[in-house]
């Protein structure tokens, strides 16, 4: 049971050691201007002085600095939901 429980345990940490690289490489490359909040397609390059565009995708008219907040965030919830699995259970799940 132990032996179980220990392999059990070894894949979980193997998955979420995973999805923290699959993130962290993600991350690097992260067009949190570019992409569309709404559909997460990436748009095109935008000069600064540009503060509004049209999603080619879905339509949507988005401020930049809007879009680029919602996209850090959803981000944010993201990384947070990594950590939050990868911690452990409270005193209070243990048997
Ligand atoms: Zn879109």
């Amino acid at each position: 049971m132990e032996q179980t429980f220990g392999a059990c345990r070894w894949v979980y940490n193997e998955g979420l050691a995973l999805r923290a690289a699959a993130w962290k490489q993600h991350r690097r490359f992260f067009p949190s201007t570019r992409r569309c909040s709404a559909c997460h397609v990436k748009g095109p390059r935008l000069d600064v002085s540009v503060r509004g565009w049209a999603c080619r995708e879905c339509g949507v008219v988005h401020d930049r600095d809007v879009n680029a907040a919602v996209n850090v965030r959803d981000e944010g919830m993201l990384l947070y939901w990594l950590v939050a699995m990868a911690l452990p259970l409270g005193r209070h799940h243990r048997r």
